[in-house]
């Protein structure tokens, strides 16, 4: 397949000044931008196209080179993409970088998140948030405070002093990148300048000191879903710290701190439980109330349930946070032994020990200290 000359792609005379050579890939890549032509194959190889003729011809010494050799000068001969040096940027970076902020206003946002070099995202907030057990449990909406920054009131971000505006990088001439030559070969890096932006502040705001942030306390609601656990981390898109320029907003992470309930000890999505019988109630079998999370139920102990024995109350567990379901309540027996009798409960004991015949106090099987 063999490539179109950079200066028919962008329409422009050989003799074509910096300025016409800009104008005219303006023109084709808002004509050519993806976000205007959804599912257009042709258009996107159109801005690409235009995008790469732009990259060479708007850099004084690989126009030079590829005026001398040709497509050979950019290494295409290999393939595209080859050989490292060959690499073009990215059309959509290439774009934002020169035309970022008419970008918004023209297309009404659909901005790219991150990127290499494309409008960079508000930094990201990370936050603790302790629930009560009960609250995993059912879900929550929590309101939390937090400090961050918002665009700075007296520049609204723009980082000058109000009736300023910033002014073409004079290094890198707005470009966003210079080229270091090396031989045959260049290569291209971020302006050091304006660090890419291709846009240097010369007076700065006041008020921000030219940062265009400033801290402000900011209320955010937080949808905690049911079944969360100690470890977890919930994402709150867009409520992190707001971005200078085009890009989005950062996030905000939220990390799940679940507090110790005294009712139930918590493995992953099952509850324990201890329930505490008398001798009586667990010889002769009872009805008991369990204490759940969702309120008591009734558990049925039967005759000769022996301490330690352990019930599973199926679904009264937390919820699983993904999947749906539920897991269970373990509830163990603990049978308790009275510590003052009077005389009347002291007589029918001793009755009953007669009638119960001795008993030795070990255990060949299963013994005492075997706890299951
Ligand atoms: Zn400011
Ligand atoms: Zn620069």
């Amino acid at each position: 397949m063999s490539k179109r000359d950079y200066y028919e792609v962008l329409g422009v005379e050989k003799s074509a000044s910096a300025e016409e050579i800009k104008k005219a890939y303006r023109k084709l890549a808002f004509k050519f931008h993806p976000d205007r032509n959804k599912n257009d194959a042709e258009a996107e190889q159109k801005f690409k196209e235009a995008a790469e003729a732009y990259e060479v011809l708007s850099d004084q010494q690989r126009r030079q080179r590829y005026d001398q050799f040709g497509h050979a000068a950019e290494g295409h001969g290999a393939g595209p993409g080859a050989g490292g040096f060959g690499g073009f940027t990215d059309p959509q970076d290439l774009f934002s970088n020169l035309f970022g902020d008419m970008f918004g206003e023209m297309f009404g946002g659909g901005r790219r998140r991150g990127g290499r070099r494309g409008p960079a995202q508000g930094d990201s907030l990370r936050m603790r948030l302790k629930l009560e057990l009960a609250e995993a449990a059912h879900g929550v909406t929590k309101t939390i405070e937090i400090n961050r920054r918002e665009l700075c009131g007296t520049c609204r971000g723009s980082r000058c002093k109000p009736g300023s505006s910033p002014v073409t990088c004079t290094t890198c001439g707005g470009v966003g990148e210079v080229a270091q030559s090396q031989g045959f070969f260049s290569i291209r890096t971020v302006c050091p300048t304006c660090r890419g932006e291709g846009r240097m502040i010369q007076d700065p705001c006041g008020a921000c000191r030219g940062a265009g942030l400033e801290a402000k306390r900011a209320e955010i609601k937080v949808d905690v879903p049911p079944g969360v656990d100690n470890g977890h981390r919930l994402r709150v898109q867009g409520e992190g710290e707001a971005a200078i320029g085009e890009g989005p907003r950062g996030d905000l992470y939220v990390d799940i701190e679940v507090e110790e309930d005294e009712r139930f000890e918590r493995h992953e999505n099952d509850l324990h439980a201890a329930l505490v019988l008398s001798f009586p109630e667990v010889a002769l079998g009872t009805k008991a109330e369990v204490e759940t999370l969702s309120g008591r139920v009734e558990l049925k102990v039967p005759a000769g349930t022996q301490s330690g024995q352990v019930f599973r109350l199926g679904g009264h567990g937390m919820p699983r946070v993904r999947g749906g379901g539920r897991g269970d309540l373990y509830v163990t027996i603990q049978v308790e032994t009275p510590k003052k009798l009077n005389g009347e409960q002291k007589e029918l004991l001793e009755k009953l020990a007669e009638s119960l015949g001795k008993k030795t106090n070990s255990k060949k099987k299963g013994g005492f200290f075997s706890k299951s």
